[in-house]
């Protein structure tokens, strides 16, 4: 494929989480990706984004954990709050 004169190996669908890490990790090894996104521009939803020990070994190993541990918080404590239950982690 060639995007503005330049090879590209791999077409990403998608600048997620999921899409972004992928481009990242190709280009660590060398490897031209392009990164399709549908929508014309960011949106938030949620309330945050919660990492657990395997989102941050591969962050990690993307060379940008660091930096995102400066911003972010450990979780102390999780309340599940159900219709019917209420379980404390
Ligand atoms: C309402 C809601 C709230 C959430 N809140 C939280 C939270 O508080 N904390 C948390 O940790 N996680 C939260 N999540 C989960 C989290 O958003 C997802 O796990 C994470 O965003 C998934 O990342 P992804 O890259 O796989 O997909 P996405 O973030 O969904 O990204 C996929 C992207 O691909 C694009 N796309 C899809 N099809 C195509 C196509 N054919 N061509 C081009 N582009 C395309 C989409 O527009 C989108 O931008 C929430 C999810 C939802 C739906």
């Amino acid at each position: 494929m060639n995007v503005v004169g330049e090879e590209i190996d791999i077409v990403i669908a998608g600048a997620g989480i999921c899409g972004l890490s992928t481009s990242l990790a190709l280009h660590r090894k060398g490897i031209k990706s392009v990164v399709l996104e549908r929508s014309e521009r960011l949106r938030e939803t949620g309330s945050g984004i919660a990492i657990l020990a395997n989102g941050w070994r591969a962050l990690d190993q993307l060379g940008v954990a660091s930096k995102l541990r400066q911003t972010s918080f450990l979780i102390q404590g999780l309340k599940w709050i159900l219709i019917n239950y209420c379980i404390h982690v």
